[in-house]
């Protein structure tokens, strides 16, 4: 299995380049924002938890990610392997993904981290706010607060992975394809 981790900051371009990704390496995309926000439109009553933690910036709880993310990997356990975009957000959730693979007799294979710096993904952010319409994407202080928290939680699983000796950054700046390239001469080397 080819299991990846892509990394980065909101507004880094992690879905854009995943969709790109999975078509090539025919991967499994597993995107926490995406499933929680499949579960806010559905009304669950883990998506009306979440909506508020959301809409602030904040993360959501280690332990609903994790058990979102375990039913998912159990499901497509026969598959190419997976693109992980959004998750792990803290030490405990990549603890858990260790663990979780190991246990299938896999593993993470590298983490792929796109680093663009804090105004850059401000711009980016309210411009895909407009067409997207996320509310977290249309509001600048809950964009900082979401760059806030990925700085005090998140950027310290580069030192997680580095110390497995997993961690490539990948500057994401540039065109989609450009950057495309860059990932792609990573996976293959
Ligand atoms: P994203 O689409 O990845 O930017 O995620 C949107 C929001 O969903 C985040 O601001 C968090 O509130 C929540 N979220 C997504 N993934 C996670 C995660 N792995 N851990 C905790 N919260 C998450």
């Amino acid at each position: 299995m080819l299991n990846i981790v892509l990394f980065g900051p909101p507004g880094a371009g992690k879905g854009t380049q995943s969709e790109k990704l999975i078509d090539r390496y025919k991967l499994v995309h597993l995107s926490t924002g995406d499933i929680l926000r499949a579960e806010v439109a559905s009304q669950t009553a883990l998506g009306v938890e979440a909506k508020k933690l959301m809409d602030q910036g904040l993360l959501v709880p280690d332990s609903v990610v994790i058990s979102m993310i375990e039913k998912k990997v159990d499901a497509n356990v026969a598959g190419n392997g997976f693109i992980f975009d959004g998750f792990p957000r803290t030490a405990a959730q990549a603890e858990a993904l260790d663990k979780m693979l190991d246990s299938k007799g896999t593993g993470i294979n590298m983490m792929l981290s796109l680093e663009v710096d804090n105004e850059e993904l401000i711009k980016r952010l309210l411009n895909r706010g407009k067409d997207s319409g996320r509310p977290d994407d249309q509001n600048e202080e809950v964009i900082r607060k979401r760059i806030t928290e990925y700085n005090s939680k998140t950027a310290p699983l580069k030192e997680y992975y580095t110390s497995q000796n997993k961690y490539c950054g990948i500057p994401g700046i540039g065109s989609i394809d450009e950057i495309f390239l860059k990932l792609c001469t990573k996976i293959d080397s």
